[in-house]
C-alpha cells in the first residue's frame, strides 16, 4: 500500500558486531522456535510440487450440474431436481462417493444446532423446526445403466455406495435426485428473505445437493457445514432453470441464456446500451418497478435459464421490487463484461446504491488488471438483508450501506471472486486463505478506486492502517489463524480478515518488498486459478517465487498467538567519545520476531534509517550493533512509522537524557 513506504536496506552504516558470547536467558524468546527445521512436513511430490504449484501429476475431480428449481411462495420452499455430472480425475477408484447437504444444518438437530451455545445463535440456527432438505429418487447412472440407491444420510452429508466404483484417470457417473426445503428467513447469513415495499427479495444459495471434493491431501472432504467455515467445491459446468412467478425477476450466476422469454425488448435494449457504457445505465428504475411494459407476462410462472462454466456453485435471487442498471467491465484482455445491481427503490441515492454497480465494475477492472481476469461475462450486486455474502458473479450486501461503507462491502465480496472462487482454496478449513487474501487485495483495491476516494476514511481505513487498526485488533487475541474456521473464537474471527492481510502487507512493504512479493503473489494467484491449494502450497510458493527462506514468519504468524515486543536498551560511545562511533543495543522482548527498522537522530541533526533483517535474531533476543555516528545520538527510535505489531511501545525510544 502506498502509505508505507518501503524501507531501503540501509546497511552501509552497520558493522556487524562479534556474535553474542553468552544468551540471554531472561527473555521469553527462543531462536530455537524459529530456527529448527523442517518447519513443515508436506514435502513436494508429483501433486504439488516444492516450487509451491500444482506438480506434474496434479489432478482434480469435475463436477457438472443440471438443475431444475421451482419456487414455490405459497409455503415459501424450493423444490427441485438436480443431475451431476462426476469425473474421477483420481489415480484411485471410488466405492462410495460423498455429497454436501448445506441445507440441513437448519434441521432442528443438526450438528451445528446442538454444537451452537444458547447465548450466541451468531448462525440463527437453533429453534428452526422445518429445515432442512428432503430428498427423493436417488439415482445413479453409470456405464449407460440406472439404478436406484439409498443414500446413507448423516448431517450435512451425504454417501451414496455404488454398485461399480468410479474408476480412476477419467470415468465417470451420473447423480440424480429431488430435493426440496423451506428457505429459511435467516439462512445462516448466507441467503434468505427479506420483505421490501414490491414484494419479497428470495436471496437463495447452498440450494441443491453438491459434490464433496475427493483430492489428494484429505480424501474425502466430509467436515460437516456448522456455520462459521464456508465452502470447499469442485468445479464444473451449470446448468440452471429457475421458475418463479412471472412477475418476478430472476438474478441468477452466470449467463441467461433465454432473455427474449424472461424479459421485454425494452429490458433487452437497455441492457444492451450498458453493456457498451462506461458510466451506469438504468435498467429498471424505480417508477417502472411492475408496469407492464417491463415484463412479458403478468400471470402464471416463468423460467429462467443460466448457464455458467467452470465455476464452483452458482447462487440466484428472485424479486418483483427491484431497481435494476448495469455498466460495461473492461478487461485486461480487451474482453468486455457486463456489472450489474439490483436493490430495493428505498437504497437508491447518490452515497448509497445508486453508485453500487460503478463500485462493481470498478473493483473487478482493478482486480483483473493486478491480479487476475475476470473469467465470468457478468456479476451482479443484489441489496438485501444479509450483511455480505459472495457467490461467483453474484453478490449479496447490505442494502442499507452507503457511502465507504458500500464500496468495501462491495470490493470485499466481489474480491471473494478472486478467493476463493477463482483460487479454490478450501473454506471450511482454511478461512483466512480466502477471508484473509480478500482483505488484502481489498485495500489494493481501495487504494487506487476513484483516486483513493475512500483511502483516508475514518470509518474504515486510515493513514495509519497498520498501527491503528489491525494490529492492536489481534494482539490481544488467543487463536493462532490455522485454527479450522468452526473452532475460532467467534469474537476474534475478523482476524482471519485482518491479521491475514496485515501479514501480507508487511511481508509486502516490509519484510519482502514490493517487487519480489507482488511476484510471488501474482504466481500463486495464476497458478492455482481454478485449483485447490493448501496453506502449504502457498507458503511455498512464496518462498520460491520470491527467493527467500519466510519459515520464521509462516510459523509465527499463523500457527501461534505470539506478540511482538522490540525494545531499546542501551547507546553507548565508543571510548566515550561519539565521533568514533556508538554501540546500540536492542531486545526481541516478546515470542514473535520481526526486521528492525531504526531511527538514529544525532545532535548535529543528522538523521538515518536503518533496516535491519530478521537474521540479526537467530543467535540470541539481544542484539549489539555499531552505527558510524560522527556526534552525541539525542534519539533512537524503533519502528518509527508503526508498521510493525509491537505491543509494547513504551520501550521503542531512547532519549540522551535516558543515559
Ligand atoms: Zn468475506
Amino acid at each position: 500500500m502506498k502509505k508505507i513506504p518501503f524501507i531501503s536496506l540501509l546497511l552501509i552504516n552497520i558493522t556487524i558486531l562479534q556474535a553474542q558470547e553468552t544468551r540471554n536467558d531472561s527473555l521469553v524468546y527462543h531462536p530455537q522456535d524459529f530456527f529448527l527445521q523442517p518447519f513443515y512436513p508436506p514435502a513436494g511430490n508429483v501433486y504439488r510440487s516444492a516450487e509451491g504449484i500444482p506438480g506434474a501429476q496434479y489432478w482434480q475431480n469435475s463436477s457438472s450440474y443440471l438443475i431444475h428449481a421451482t419456487l414455490n411462495e405459497k409455503d415459501t420452499s424450493i423444490s427441485g431436481d438436480v443431475t451431476i455430472t462426476y469425473v474421477n480425475n483420481s489415480p484411485d477408484k471410488l466405492d462410495y462417493i460423498w455429497l454436501q447437504l448445506d441445507q440441513n444444518i437448519f434441521n432442528a438437530n443438526s450438528r451445528a444446532a446442538a454444537a451452537t451455545p444458547a447465548s450466541n445463535d451468531a448462525f440463527g440456527i437453533l429453534g428452526l423446526n422445518n429445515g432442512g432438505y428432503h430428498i427423493s429418487g436417488v439415482s445413479v447412472i453409470s456405464g449407460g445403466k440406472t439404478y436406484p440407491v439409498q443414500p446413507v444420510i448423516t448431517d450435512t452429508r451425504m454417501q451414496i455406495r455404488l454398485q461399480q466404483p468410479v474408476l480412476p484417470k477419467g470415468d465417470q457417473i451420473s447423480i440424480r435426485m429431488n430435493f426440496s426445503f423451506a428457505i429459511p428467513a435467516n439462512g445462516a447469513g448466507r441467503f434468505g428473505r427479506l420483505y421490501t415495499s414490491h414484494g419479497v427479495l428470495y436471496q437463495i444459495a447452498q440450494w441443491y445437493p453438491r459434490m464433496c471434493v475427493y483430492d489428494d491431501v484429505e480424501g474425502w472432504n466430509t467436515l460437516p457445514y456448522m456455520g462459521q467455515g464456508e465452502f470447499y467445491c469442485d468445479y464444473g459446468n451449470y446448468d440452471f432453470f429457475v421458475t418463479v412467478p412471472a412477475e418476478m425477476i430472476v438474478y441468477g450466476s452466470g449467463d441467461l441464456q433465454n432473455a427474449p422469454e424472461v424479459l421485454t425488448s425494452e429490458d433487452i435494449k437497455r441492457l444492451a446500451t450498458a453493456a457498451n457504457s462506461d458510466k451506469t445505465v438504468p435498467v429498471i428504475q424505480a417508477g417502472e418497478i411492475g408496469k407492464p411494459s417491463m415484463r412479458p407476462a403478468s400471470r402464471g410462472n416463468l423460467t429462467w435459464h443460466f448457464k455458467m462454466n467452470n465455476t464452483r456453485d452458482v447462487a440466484w435471487a428472485a424479486c418483483s421490487g427491484l431497481v435494476w442498471d448495469a455498466a460495461k467491465i473492461n478487461l485486461p484482455s480487451g474482453r468486455k463484461a457486463l456489472a450489474m445491481s439490483a436493490y430495493p427503490p428505498e437504497a437508491l441515492g447518490d452515497t448509497a446504491w445508486s453508485r453500487s454497480t460503478e463500485y462493481l465494475k470498478n473493483s473487478i477492472e482493478i482486480y483483473s488488471k493486478n491480479f487476475f481476469e475476470y473469467p465470468w461475462n457478468h456479476a451482479i450486486s443484489i441489496g438485501g438483508s444479509l450483511s455480505g455474502m459472495e457467490y461467483p458473479g453474484l453478490i449479496y450486501n447490505d442494502y442499507h450501506e452507503t457511502r465507504a461503507g458500500l464500496w468495501f462491502l462491495i470490493a470485499h465480496e466481489i474480491g471473494h471472486n478472486w478467493f476463493p472462487m477463482i483460487v479454490g482454496s478450501n473454506e471450511r478449513k482454511y478461512m483466512w486463505q480466502d477471508e484473509g487474501f480478500n482483505t488484502y487485495i481489498n485495500y489494493y483495491a481501495t487504494d487506487i478506486f476513484n483516486k483513493g476516494e475512500y483511502v483516508n476514511d475514518p470509518v474504515y481505513f486510515s493513514k495509519d492502517y497498520f498501527a491503528s487498526r489491525d494490529y492492536k485488533i489481534f494482539m490481544t487475541y488467543r487463536d493462532p489463524l490455522m485454527v479450522v474456521s468452526d473452532a475460532m473464537d467467534i469474537k476474534q474471527h475478523y482476524q482471519y480478515y485482518g491479521k491475514t492481510a496485515y501479514g501480507l502487507n508487511l511481508l509486502r512493504n516490509v519484510i519482502v518488498g514490493r517487487e519480489r512479493f507482488d511476484y510471488a503473489f501474482r504466481k500463486y494467484t495464476e497458478s492455482w486459478a481454478f485449483k485447490h491449494p493448501t496453506p502449504y502450497d502457498f507458503f511455498h510458493c512464496i518462498n520460491n517465487a520470491a527467493g527467500d527462506d519466510l519459515n520464521w514468519f509462516w510459523k509465527e504468524w499463523f500457527f501461534t498467538d505470539w506478540k511482538l515486543d522490540q525494545a531499546i536498551t542501551s547507546v553507548k560511545y565508543i571510548d566515550n567519545n561519539p565521533a568514533r562511533g556508538s554501540w546500540i543495543t536492542l531486545e526481541n522482548r516478546g515470542r514473535m520476531i520481526m526486521p528492525v527498522i531504526v531511527k538514529i537522530i544525532q545532535a548535529d541533526g543528522d538523521s538515518a534509517v536503518l533496516h535491519l533483517p530478521v537474521d540479526i535474531w537467530m543467535r540470541d533476543g539481544t542484539w549489539t550493533f555499531k552505527y558510524a555516528s560522527m556526534s552525541k545520538i539525542d534519539k533512537v527510535i524503533l519502528d518509527p512509522e508503526n508498521v510493525l505489531p509491537d505491543m509494547n511501545r513504551g520501550n521503542n525510544v531512547w532519549m540522551t537524557d535516558n543515559r
